[in-house]
């Protein structure tokens, strides 16, 4: 496919179509796809942003036949358009709640709760939900069956890692839910932002190992500096990261921590007196053997790492 035709609406396969919503930024590249997968009868996987100009364009693409509208996750870039697009559609809305948490849209409402496995089938394709928390705890993938095709969401975005903020977000969920990935078959990615990703399994094995690589730069971190906080880890694990992405980056830092404080490697402080706040929190190194480390490494989620090759620091 060259260019984008003049409705905005890109081919992709035989069955799915892509839209771009217009809100590029820092953590969303070009901005939210909103996928259209079918023929005859139409899901809208993640429907983006309530932007009127994106949300019309939705309706003029598909028309009378959109009957489901489904949401990876309820992050504001990928939900808030799925109340207005089933009123003027009648589609239903398929997902699962909002977390309590800021980052969320709490607008969102599912007419159906998914549950991992559900599946979504019409006349010409089945979608299978595939529950994948980590990002956000309520994310879906979505398995289009026909084409082994997997809508990712934020679980894998193009051209950029994801980012991982606590309390929602979990490491340790994450990298369970990459790992399970490997277990499917696979033949392309499209995921909730940047192009498709047509080596899928290169792509998860590269993903897990560029955290893995991560988890041992703070281990290491934690050699120069014990105790630590985050403020004090942060230059070293995320050296020479650009002023605009550090908030994302301490979020991704405190999501290792956390991990490590669950492997047994961490332990968190009380905070002095007089401390209070984020800032005051520091934790503790409690094991330096290399054989600990690697076991760190591997706890929860070593099915595929074997497989692991590449190395991206
Ligand atoms: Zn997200």
């Amino acid at each position: 496919m060259t260019g984008i035709p003049a409705d905005g609406l890109v081919r992709l396969s035989n069955l799915v179509s892509r839209v771009l919503a217009p809100n590029p930024g820092l953590m969303r590249g070009n901005g939210t796809n909103t996928y259209i997968v079918g023929t005859e009868e139409l899901a809208v996987i993640d429907p983006g942003p309530a932007i009127d100009c994106h949300i019309e364009q939705l309706r003029r693409a598909v028309g009378n036949r959109l009957r489901w509208i489904l949401c990876t996750h309820t992050h504001r870039d990928h939900s808030p358009a799925a109340a207005l697009l089933k009123q003027f559609t009648g589609a239903v809305v398929l997902g699962c709640p909002a977390p309590a948490d800021e980052r969320h849209d709490q607008t969102f409402c599912p007419d159906k709760v998914l549950s991992d496995g559900d599946r979504i089938v019409a006349r010409k394709f089945v979608l299978q939900a595939i529950h994948t928390p980590g990002h956000s705890s309520n994310h879906l993938c979505f398995l289009l069956e026909q084409e082994r095709l997997l809508f990712t969401g934020d679980h894998i975005m193009q051209g950029s890692t994801v980012v991982i903020s606590p309390p929602d977000g979990s490491m340790r969920a994450y990298l369970g839910s990459l790992d399970r990935l490997l277990g499917l078959d696979l033949a392309v990615l499209a995921p909730g932002h940047g192009s498709l990703i047509d080596k899928p399994y290169d792509e998860i094995r590269r993903l897990i190992q560029h955290r893995i690589n991560r988890e041992q730069k703070v281990l290491a971190a934690f050699r120069a500096i014990n105790p630590a906080g985050l403020d004090d880890l942060l230059p070293l694990v995320y050296e020479g990261l650009k002023a605009d992405l550090l908030p994302a980056a301490r979020r991704s830092l405190h999501a290792h921590v956390i991990k490590l404080v669950e492997d047994g490697l961490l332990i968190q402080r009380p905070p002095g007196p007089g401390k209070t706040g984020a800032n005051s929190v520091v934790w503790d190194f409690v094991g330096m053997s290399e054989e600990t480390v690697a076991h760190a490494t591997t706890i929860g989620w070593t099915s595929g790492m074997d497989m692991v090759s590449d190395i991206d620091a």
